[in-house]
């Protein structure tokens, strides 16, 4: 069986080992004769999965005692309403530092819901690098700053984050959590849709610290209330429990290659193959992201020519790569080598763009 070089932005590969593991336990869980898809969220065998995944996490990212994980629905932008509706105030504001499509959607959400302004952002260069950003930018009346760790679109992630004390600080890590390790203690809030690094779609992890939900909004209608997942340990009503368990799947497959520690390394070691492939194309690749605010989960770059990049797009699907046409908001292409897709594919990938440029 031949598997694609998946280079998808989202949803994109998971590792074969979880997938073969999800194959061979479909038709009867644990001797229980169903699938875990048909199986009461009531269940023991559930509950073992439910409990396992959050464990995982917290042990994979060092979630301090006085933080929740919650599983929540809606995708990482039903986030982008449930954070301003549960935390901002009339009489206070929301700060977002904008690097992206995706920090603009937050905003607007925001914006919908009460007073939300702009600390900083990139926007006048399409977003192609990460602005500085510090404490003295955070005005006193902050109801939270919030910001996207990892831009999927163009390419550019925080490589520091700021140490901020004025405000909670909240970020999407919808594209690069669990690809390195972070001090959740520098968050008051943390979230993430699955499709990216943690599984495939359906759950949206949030780490939240009780000291931000002791000041959540009280009267929202239940399921936009931070508190019913705090208080039923997520299971309000039923969870989407395949992709729980596939994520509980993927974290132990984390855990199995050395922990984030390991992952790390690794994608460090795809992204800089790919850089360097780019850096020394004489100027025929372009990486969009500047030096010090590139991802190493989504490498985005351009061509000469949309030409080329319609030549190179062909090339590539016939030779068995997905997913490698960039968006449309920066043109060109664009690799998302998130943890599971595996460092030959890249290697096969730069092999592929050596050749591409020598024929052209
Ligand atoms: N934030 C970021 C950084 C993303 O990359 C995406 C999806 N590509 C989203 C938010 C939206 O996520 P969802 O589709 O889960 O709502």
């Amino acid at each position: 069986m031949k598997r694609a070089h998946n280079f998808n932005a989202g949803p994109s590969a998971l590792p074969i080992e979880v997938l073969n593991r999800a194959q061979k336990e479909l038709l009867n869980y644990k001797g229980t004769g169903m699938s875990i898809m048909e199986l009461s969220h009531r269940s023991k065998e559930y509950d073992e999965v439910h409990e396992k995944a959050i464990t995982y996490l917290r042990t994979l990212l060092r979630v301090p005692d006085n933080y929740h994980v919650l599983f929540l629905q809606g995708g990482a932008s039903l986030q982008f309403s449930m954070i301003p509706l549960n935390f901002l105030s009339s009489t206070s504001s929301a700060e977002y530092v904008l690097t992206g499509v995706w920090s603009e959607k937050a905003l607007e959400e925001a914006e919908k819901v009460g007073k939300a302004s702009v600390v900083t952002s990139s926007k006048h260069t399409n977003y192609n690098y990460i602005p500085d950003f510090s404490e003295n930018q955070v005005s006193k009346d902050s109801a939270y700053v919030h910001l996207t760790s990892n831009n999927t679109i163009f390419g550019t992630q925080w490589s520091t984050y700021p140490e901020i004390t004025k405000a909670p600080l909240i970020a999407d890590m919808s594209s690069d959590i669990l690809s390195r390790e972070i001090n959740i203690d520098q968050f008051s809030l943390l979230y993430a849709g699955a499709q990216k690094n943690l599984g495939p779609s359906g759950v949206t992890v949030v780490i939240l610290k009780d000291e931000l939900l002791q000041k959540a909004n009280p009267n929202l209608p239940t399921m936009l209330d931070y508190n019913t997942y705090v208080n039923s340990n997520s299971l309000y009503n039923t969870p989407p429990t395949f992709s729980i368990y596939m994520l509980s799947l993927v974290l132990e497959w984390v855990l199995e290659q050395g922990g984030v520690p390991a992952i790390e390394a690794t994608n460090n070691k795809k992204a800089a193959l790919l850089y360097d492939c780019i850096d020394s194309s004489d100027g025929f690749y372009n990486a969009h992201a500047k030096p010090g605010s590139r991802s190493t989960m989504n490498v985005v770059f351009t061509l000469p020519s949309d030409e080329l990049t319609k030549q190179f797009l062909e090339k590539s699907n016939e030779l068995g790569f997905v997913g490698l046409n960039g968006h449309r908001s920066v043109g060109g292409c664009r690799a998302s080598i998130y943890n599971a897709v595996p460092y030959e594919s890249c290697e096969e990938l730069v092999d592929f763009m050596k050749s591409f440029k020598s024929e052209n």
